[in-house]
């Protein structure tokens, strides 16, 4: 579910309230990949639905085994300025809810991304309310999460792929405005509507786009193996979590006991890396190296004995 509609059919046009995309990648190759999505499911006798918009997705019966929803041309709207009407885009909160209803019949459990996307989009452009917003709208997401899973048994991890580079400078009073608080300043922000969606917030160099931030990012998680985040991690670590946690990839067959080469051994690296990220994390990939060379590292990578 989410937006890519100029990315899946080739050739599409402007909708209503719902323009190409120039911000996204634009299909002319001819296919229609939502056509064939459903012919597969058709050939191998699969339930699906495709749906567009709120109505739609409100009336998709949770027994369909497959569910493709398309409701942008390019990225989703931003979640103040989306139409919320039947013929409108749903909310992260809504395919979030959908989403579970759907997948929790599944007697082995399930895998669920949920990616609240446009908090990056609104960083890019300096667009600081709008990335606020979007943060409130995935925490909306997450909350549904909580409220409709049993903590006893379902893992949700909180984090994202990286930070960025909006920071709140200066010394504001008490009660000021997030928005507004700035004594650091080149424009007199003070004549300019910096609530404004599009507003783009003051920064230290200007370029046409705001890039990513280089600071550490936060993990939250509740639930089983919830506990094995604990500390600094590499971000490959939450990836080897949710395998274990799910037992699928090299946890397949249930890690710790039972194979011995993909199992433990992977948990003991990943503890013991744990306690080295600080380390590690501030040497590029080519000193790292070097430094294996001089078996520095022999107890993180045993196949690197000086
Ligand atoms: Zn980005």
């Amino acid at each position: 579910m989410g937006g890519g509609r100029q990315c899946l059919q080739s050739g599409v046009g402007d909708l209503q309230g719902d323009p190409v995309d120039t911000w996204a990648c634009y299909s002319k190759d001819g296919r229609d990949l939502v056509k064939d999505w459903e012919q597969d499911k058709k050939r191998r006798n699969k339930s699906y639905v495709t749906v567009k918009n709120n109505e739609e997705l409100d009336k998709v019966d949770p027994s369909t085994e497959f569910v493709l929803g398309i409701f942008a041309n390019g990225h989703m709207s931003m979640d103040y300025a989306r139409d919320k009407s039947p013929k409108g885009m749903p909310s992260l909160a809504n395919m979030t809810q959908k989403g579970l209803d759907i997948l929790a019949k599944n007697p082995r459990g399930y895998i669920f991304v949920v990616e609240g996307g446009l908090i990056d989009y609104a960083h890019h452009r300096g667009h600081a309310r709008k990335a606020l917003d979007e943060t409130v709208s995935f925490s909306d997401a997450i909350q549904v999460a909580l409220e409709k899973t049993d903590p006893q048994e379902t893992l949700i991890i909180v984090t994202s792929d990286h930070s960025h580079s909006l920071v709140f400078s200066g010394y504001a009073s008490r009660d000021s405005n997030i928005l507004v608080n700035s004594t650091v300043s080149r424009d007199d922000p003070s004549v300019n509507n910096t609530r404004d969606f599009e507003y783009s917030q003051q920064a230290v160099v200007l370029t046409d786009e705001v890039t990513h931030g280089g600071s550490d990012v936060l993990v939250y998680a509740k639930g089983p193996m919830a506990h094995l985040f604990h500390t600094v991690h590499e971000q490959t670590y939450v990836a080897y979590v949710i395998s274990y946690a799910a037992k699928i990839g090299p946890f397949k067959n249930g890690g710790l006991d039972t194979n011995p080469t993909t199992g433990t051994m992977l948990i003991k690296q990943l503890v013991k890396c744990n306690k080295r990220t600080f380390l590690v994390r501030y040497y590029s990939n080519r000193n790292i190296l070097k430094l294996k060379e001089r078996g520095m590292f022999q107890d993180i990578f045993p196949d690197t004995a000086a």
